[in-house]
């Protein structure tokens, strides 16, 4: 929803006049060898669809701490081809497995009561994955699965190396090993994951004060940003009476 609100945005209200001479006077502030640098992968993603050369240009701004964010959006807009950017689109950060199923294989909610929380008690979450639904049709131990059918499959995308991976993918597929055998290096990892979890979370469970005082400086930094994007969309909309 958000994607869509930005985009919206910036095509109504992303058009500013001399657009174009403000985003080169952008650029020309990088510097002469960087602007270069950005003017080519832009040809290069207007011309040929180079999505890359987009990602590299845009990568290449974000390290520049001398431009101001209105000139930083002017330049991903022109970048884009489009106007000016004023909103960004929020995009996804996804790992391997972009989500982990809930331990009962649906989504993990905590309304369907199928999570493993971040300071699980270490019997349960045993208990939990071990009784983690798995491929319907391994019935019994001599059945053949497929892990692309079983929820702890999943598990394994985002706990396991390629090797214990591959044991349990053909171990699943020939039946070379039972379904408990195959959540063990899950358990395995997901205590081992969450036990510096549990250690550091202690200092802060001993004086919540501290986490008082993070949330209040992430507020803080929160409502700088807020504020800053907040003139952007006023100006752009003419609502600045400054
Ligand atoms: S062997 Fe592993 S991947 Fe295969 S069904 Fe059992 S738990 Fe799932």
């Amino acid at each position: 929803m958000m994607r869509e609100v930005a985009r919206r945005f910036n095509h109504v209200y992303g058009r500013e006049p001399g657009f174009e001479d403000k985003a080169k006077a952008a650029a020309k502030k990088l510097g002469s060898r960087k602007a270069k640098v950005v003017m080519e992968l832009r040809t290069k993603y207007q011309e040929q669809g180079d999505a890359e050369a987009l990602a590299a240009a845009r990568a290449l701004l974000d390290k520049q701490g001398n431009l101001s964010v209105a000139d930083r959006e002017r330049l991903f807009g022109f970048l884009e081809g489009g106007g000016r950017m004023i909103l960004l689109e929020p995009e996804a950060l996804l790992t391997e497995a972009s989500k982990l199923p809930g331990v009962d294989g649906q989504k993990m909610s905590k309304s369907y009561d199928n999570t493993i929380s971040l300071r699980e008690d270490a019997e349960s979450l045993k208990k939990k994955i071990r009784t983690m639904p798995t491929d319907p049709a391994r019935v019994k131990r001599s059945d053949p699965g497929d892990p692309d059918k079983c929820p702890v499959w999943q598990f394994h995308l985002v706990y396991s190396d390629e090797k214990t991976r591959q044991w349990a993918n053909q171990g699943c597929r020939t039946a070379g090993i039972g379904c408990l055998e195959c959540k063990q290096p899950v358990i395995d990892a997901v205590l081992a994951e969450q036990g510096p979890m549990r250690e550091r979370a202690q200092k802060y469970l001993d004086d919540p004060t501290l986490v008082r005082n993070i949330v209040a400086d992430g507020c803080e930094k929160a409502r700088k940003l807020a504020r800053e994007t907040m003139r952007e969309v006023r100006g752009a909309m003419g609502l600045a009476y400054t």
